[in-house]
């Protein structure tokens, strides 16, 4: 038996014969064409077919995963049709007389190292949709030369039941693969947010990453185990047995979480919890749907900003507020305004270097310094608010004056639509507590504010001056500090007196070993991500505080 140590990235066990995928990466070489004209129309042609194929895709995504997985086709799409990529290409054909082969290839060269260089980790590995888009268009400029003739099509490769071993699935790889021949995944290259992750994830699929695999084990026995991350080659008996025990128990586990799917967020003794949702994207969404989450809790708007050269404007902005909260028909969706800087960058707000980036220019700091950006996003918000049940948040307030002067921004905003007779909701305001002074001064606070939610993950951070990105300091970043404990109890206790709700939306509020403490504190709203809804609802079902207050 060998086993091999990857990262885990979608949960499962599963068992089968390994089958190696060797992806045929395209290659262009540097000619000049006899005529620009027709080099440009052979470009216009291929780009025409790979959007066509892409909304094939698309559809095969949405039977298969549903329409948030799909929506990276869709993106997919958008690449191809957006006008500076378009341009980049036709520039080269006719600026330096290339062929369209080699500009397509130099066009994903350039925008794929463009992602490379965020410090987001989810906008890093939208690279290999770049990679994937230019493999399709010179995949379409080969058809057309016939290059391409007697290869198998990627949904016919699998005979049987597989896992499925690459350096690197793309995307469009994932989905073409006939669902009904797929175990697992393993792949060397990816991440916990590249879309063969995001994929199999909605494809309920077993999936590893980080683990090199010779492509002559191609037929050998594994057993893949998605939960720690452990590829097992030609098992043992015993760790045969012993996986297979806690496969069952796995799905036993699953089963049981999938019964709560329509259930109450009520304790044992009838105290009804609001259980929500946090969310970055369409996908989050859609399985907040799923879970029958009680509403969204943080919706973090900053990725709207990120991965992109300039500001979304505000119909942009708009258009994805009022979606969230069009497919929440009705329930609340708590928008947080931009959280923009320390480990979120995004290059055109020329935010400079900063020595503390983590204690410096970011967030509520931005946008009450540069109101242009943060009024324009008020705007859409308070726009989409006539869509659904829509409140606002700021994040990262430490001060009563900050507050105090985003309200006076807010109202600013308001009062403008009305003069253009926008029509608007009713928008509850509230502000994360995530600095250690919000909690301190929660009693000051709460009289500002219709709700405050706890950012645990920045609080834990603040509270105890450890860098939440720092993996070398794990061991000191503890999220049952009792200092961190009692400052989210007094938070609850000073929103209460003042008539305010309080909700936690940091991870702390998905830990289930913390949910009876958190439910014994008073605490309104638990905030979670999609994944981590059931375990809390079953969490809060079994939840009996009666005589514990
Ligand atoms: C938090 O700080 O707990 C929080 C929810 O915000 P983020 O993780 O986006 O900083
Ligand atoms: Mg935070």
């Amino acid at each position: 038996m060998e086993i091999r140590k990857g990262m885990a990235v979608s949960g499962g066990i599963a068992a089968g014969r390994l089958f190696y995928y060797r992806r045929k990466r395209q290659t262009a070489d540097r000619s000049e064409p006899a005529d620009v004209s027709l080099e440009l129309l052979r470009f216009q042609n291929a780009r025409e077919h790979a959007i066509k194929e892409l909304q094939d895709l698309y559809e095969q995504a949405e039977k298969k995963a549903g329409a948030g997985s799909a929506a990276i086709f869709a993106a997919h799409q958008m690449l191809l049709e957006d006008e500076e990529y378009g341009n980049f290409v036709t520039g080269r054909i006719e600026g330096e007389r290339m062929n369209a082969e080699f500009a397509a290839a130099s066009a994903g060269e350039y925008f794929e190292k463009q992602f490379s260089e965020l410090l987001d980790e989810y906008m890093r590995a939208r690279g290999a949709d770049v990679r994937d888009v230019t493999d399709r268009l010179l995949r379409a400029l080969a058809r057309e030369q016939k290059e391409r003739a007697g290869e198998p099509a990627v949904s016919e490769l699998l005979k049987e039941p597989v896992i499925l071993a690459a350096e690197e699935l793309l995307p469009s790889d994932t989905v073409q693969f006939d669902r009904s021949k797929l175990l697992g995944l393993v792949t060397e290259q990816g991440s916990v947010n590249c879309h063969m992750a995001i994929l199999a994830r909605s494809m309920s699929l077993p999936a590893l990453t980080a683990v090199s695999v010779p492509e002559d084990w191609e037929g050998r026995y594994v057993i893949l185990d998605g939960e720690d991350g452990t590829l097992y080659v030609d098992p043992d008996p015993e760790t045969e047995v012993f996986l297979q025990k806690k496969r069952e128990e796995l799905e036993r586990r699953q089963q049981e979480l999938l019964s709560l799917i329509g259930q109450e967020d009520i304790t044992a003794d009838g105290r009804r919890i609001r259980l929500y949702a946090n969310v970055g994207n369409g996908q989050d969404i859609e399985d907040a749907i799923r879970c029958r989450a009680a509403g969204v809790g943080l919706f973090r708007s900053e990725f709207l900003y990120l991965g992109r050269e300039d500001f979304p404007g505000e119909e942009e902005q708009f258009s994805a507020y009022r979606d969230a909260a069009l497919r929440m028909q009705g329930k609340e969706v708590i928008i947080r305004t931009l959280d923009i800087g320390a480990d979120k960058q995004a290059a055109y707000f020329g935010l400079g270097e900063e020595a503390n980036p983590a204690l410096g220019y970011r967030a509520v700091r931005i946008c009450l310094t540069r109101t242009d950006i943060f009024k324009t996003q008020l705007r859409a918000i308070y726009r989409a608010s006539a869509y659904g049940t829509v409140s606002i948040m700021f994040p990262m307030i430490a001060s009563c004056w900050e507050v105090k002067e985003a309200k006076r921004i807010a109202a600013m905003v308001q009062e403008e639509l009305r003069a253009e007779e926008i029509p608007t909701g009713k928008v509850s305001l509230g502000i994360m507590i995530e600095t250690p002074a919000a909690a301190v001064m929660s009693d000051v606070l709460a009289k500002e504010v219709d709700f405050f939610s706890i950012g645990t993950n920045d609080l834990l951070q603040y509270t105890l001056a450890v860098d939440r990105q720092n993996e070398r300091l794990e061991p000191f970043y503890d999220p049952r500090h009792p200092a961190v404990l009692r400052l989210i109890e007094m938070t609850v206790r000073n929103a209460h007196a003042a008539g305010c709700t309080v909700g936690i939306c940091g991870e702390m509020g998905a830990d289930p070993q913390l949910t009876e403490t958190f439910l014994k504190m008073g605490v309104d709203e638990l905030s979670v991500s999609p994944s981590s809804l059931l375990k809390i609802r079953k969490k809060i079902r079994e939840t009996d505080l009666s005589g514990k207050e």
